[in-house]
């Protein structure tokens, strides 16, 4: 009974936490401008129109699956990181989510991975958080990353504090540290932008 209990209060607590950096992310955009009028928002709705794998999902970070219980909007799955190029210190299960009816959504709940694109974290062999640009990363061209737009620079300010909160959570740190050093392996270059 008591086991019951403190699982329910963590995953309340971890829910609240959540949910408060969503509302932290609410209150900026990458540019002053909707720049989903720049490419017709397609970061939500590339679609490579051949390859059924190849559907837009979005990785959740630990307990933001909780926000997507009984949702109308979003599919939610979840993967065996076994199954994932994923660091071999995580050992919780992933979950994704993909949009039913992209670029609509309820906006209230997208993912972290929507809030804080196109800035994606980096760690450097030093250890440092930073946050950068890399036109590599995805299938498609966001014209802020190609024309190297200059971004709000509260969206950056909140964008680090965000993710500087994230990664005290040694599950993030391992996979974004996972993923910065392959890629200053790939040795294709990337912006720093902060
Ligand atoms: S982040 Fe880039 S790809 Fe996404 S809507 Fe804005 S300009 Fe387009
Ligand atoms: S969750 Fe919303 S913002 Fe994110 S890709 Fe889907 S439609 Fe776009």
């Amino acid at each position: 009974m008591m086991l019951v209990l403190i699982v329910q209060v963590s995953a309340k607590q971890m829910k609240e936490s959540i949910k408060r950096i969503y509302e932290m992310l609410d209150s900026v955009s990458p540019l002053d401008f909707n720049c989903g009028s720049l490419c017709g928002e397609v970061c939500c709705v590339y679609d490579d129109g051949e390859d059924i794998n190849s559907n837009l999902v979005l990785y959740l970070l630990p307990g933001e699956e909780l926000m997507y219980e009984d949702s109308e909007h979003f599919d939610l799955y979840v993967i065996d990181p076994r199954q994932l190029d994923y660091p071999r210190k995580w050992k919780d299960d992933v979950f994704i989510v993909e949009c039913r009816n992209p670029p609509h959504c309820d906006r209230s709940i997208r993912p972290i991975q929507c809030r804080t694109f196109p800035l994606i974290p980096h760690i450097s062999e030093d250890g440092k958080l930073h946050l950068i640009l890399d036109e590599n990363e995805f299938p498609y061209v966001c014209p802020i990353v190609r024309d190297n737009i200059h971004l709000n620079e509260d969206f950056v300010k909140v964008t680090y504090e965000v993710w500087s909160m994230l990664v005290g959570n040694p599950m993030v740190h391992a996979l974004i540290s996972f993923d910065s050093r392959r890629r200053d392996n790939r040795r294709k270059g990337y912006t720093v932008v902060v």
